[in-house]
């Protein structure tokens, strides 16, 4: 095109330069080619009309989200594994104008067929010059929730949110142009979309991403000159389970300026374990869909296993009891919800005002997330208020906690944790095992045993039930809705 795109959101697309700014495998794009390949397609979207992205983990969903955003063009990022009537809920909810995808022969014949309201098949006027820049107001992503309680919604993510979370997390895990992002991650949530691409891109960094998740894929990555990981607990839980044997790995990740965690709870025991055979301590960090990031743990602050760090720069955290009064106890002790406030959160829900207006207490969004606070402020999530809170014999038991000493006794490979109505206690705990492969089958009796020595007898299972494998999602995030029912 020959000119440079001016980018207040990734200022390095408007200074052409020859450093790598996206690898995927093979395929690499500098800075000066991304700046040519996404401002030519930016010249061909328009601003304010919706483009939907087949996010597979590739360079050319990269692309494309850079592109839309270059052009105004808010990006709703669709799953590819979603199945037709999900696909079909988010097509009909956020009425994209066009769908990008690598080959069209990927799409599903489905989506042709659709009931596509407003959906405009004539091609889109070719804007060059680029428009100048949408208000930071304007929504720039749309990102449906996981799902893990209920149909998903469409988050509505402002420019502002994006600008907000992305420069918070540079402050707070030291993240310079130097970084170099090993991701494994998928590209149509927040954790590998926004913090996993458009974070080194904003940062003038660059994304080695590796395809697919894997162990020696990390080693490998972190071994050239990948300096930072970002993984959801699943992975890291892999990574445990092969460190202790796996000298190269352990001295692959000691060498890693920053390991991160996020989407879920890391489980403490995997924390330790890696810690134990490699020296380095995961960063575990803290957001949703609706508020990208709240809280981290800092690069240059204490590693405390079990905790989600600090509210981060902007943003105001506080616990709520079930009246909606503030609590102000900073005891390790005391349960509340967590509301947030702060340029990061999402303007509303896609077409549900209702949902919207239901999710803030004023200008306090309610996260759903159960937590204490230690003494210093660090945060402990409890877990989900809908899910991971048990009301047994008059007391409120949290599930992860459980979950995490679940997860230290040596046959325990998996471990999910549930309340089940019980006629004497009200709830009765469950706990969901999945065994060590190979290993004993640990007794049920021995469980509760190990649990009431942990913790205390009130919170030892009452039933345990064996299983291969537990339900998680694409994120490998536990649906307990699906143990549930
Ligand atoms: P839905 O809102 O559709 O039910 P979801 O809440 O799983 O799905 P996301 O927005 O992807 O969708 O996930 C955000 C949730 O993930 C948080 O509310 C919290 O429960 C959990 N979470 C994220 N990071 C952590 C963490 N470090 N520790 C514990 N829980 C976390
Ligand atoms: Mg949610």
């Amino acid at each position: 095109r020959g000119e440079s795109p001016v980018s207040t959101l990734f200022p390095a697309l408007s200074t052409p330069s020859a450093k790598t700014a996206l690898r995927f495998g093979e395929q690499s794009l500098t800075y000066a080619e991304l700046a040519d390949v996404a401002g030519a397609l930016a010249g061909e979207l328009a601003p304010g009309r919706r483009v939907a992205v087949w996010a597979t983990p590739t360079m050319e969903t990269s692309v494309a989200v850079v592109a839309a955003l270059l052009a105004g063009a808010p990006v709703v990022p669709l799953n590819p594994k979603t199945g037709e009537r999900e696909l079909a809920h988010i097509i009909g909810d956020s009425e994209p104008a066009l769908v990008l995808a690598e080959h069209r022969a990927e799409l599903p014949a489905a989506l042709e067929t659709l009931p596509r309201a407003g959906i405009d098949t004539a091609p889109p006027p070719v804007t060059v010059p680029l428009p100048a820049e949408p208000d930071e107001e304007a929504p720039a992503v749309i990102v449906y929730t996981s799902g893990t309680t209920g149909p998903p919604k469409g988050a509505v993510l402002p420019r502002r949110a994006l600008t907000a979370t992305l420069d918070a997390l540079q402050d707070a895990w030291q993240w310079t142009e130097e970084d170099v992002l090993v991701h494994g991650l998928p590209l149509f949530h927040v954790h590998g979309l926004i913090l996993g691409v458009l974070g080194p891109l904003r940062r003038a960094g660059t994304v080695h991403h590796l395809g697919r998740f894997s162990t020696e894929g990390v080693r490998e990555a972190l071994d050239g000159d990948g300096t930072m990981l970002f993984g959801v607990p699943t992975m890291y839980h892999r990574i445990a389970e092969e460190v202790g044997g796996n000298g190269q790995l352990a001295k692959a990740l000691a060498g890693a300026r920053l390991l991160v965690s996020g989407s879920a709870a890391l489980p403490v025991h995997d924390h330790e374990r890696i810690a134990a055979a490699s020296g380095a301590r995961i960063v575990e960090r803290y957001g949703m869909t609706e508020t990208l990031m709240n809280t981290s743990v800092r690069a240059d602050g204490e590693r405390r296993p079990g905790t989600v760090g600090l509210p981060l720069g902007g943003v105001e955290l506080r616990l709520v009891d079930e009246d909606g009064r503030t609590l102000d106890a900073w005891d390790g002790e005391t349960v509340g919800e967590i509301q947030v406030r702060g340029r990061n959160l999402f303007t509303e829900y896609l077409n549900r005002p209702d949902a919207t207006a239901e999710a803030f207490d004023g200008g306090w969004f309610r996260t759903g997330d159960m937590a204490t606070r230690d003494p210093d402020g660090y945060v402990r999530i409890v877990g989900r208020k809908a899910t991971d809170i048990i009301k047994s014999g008059g007391y409120k038991i949290g599930a992860g906690e459980i979950e995490n000493a679940l997860l230290e006794h040596p046959e325990v490979a998996e471990a999910a944790v549930t309340g089940e109505s019980d006629d004497d206690l009200g709830e009765r705990i469950v706990a969901w095992i999945v065994p060590v492969p190979g290993a004993r089958r640990p007794g049920e009796q021995e469980l509760a045993d190990h649990v009431a020595r942990q913790l205390s007898p009130h919170k030892r299972p009452r039933v345990v039930r064996f299983r291969e494998a537990l339900p998680r999602n694409d994120m490998g995030k536990l649906m307990k809705r699906a143990l549930h029912e």
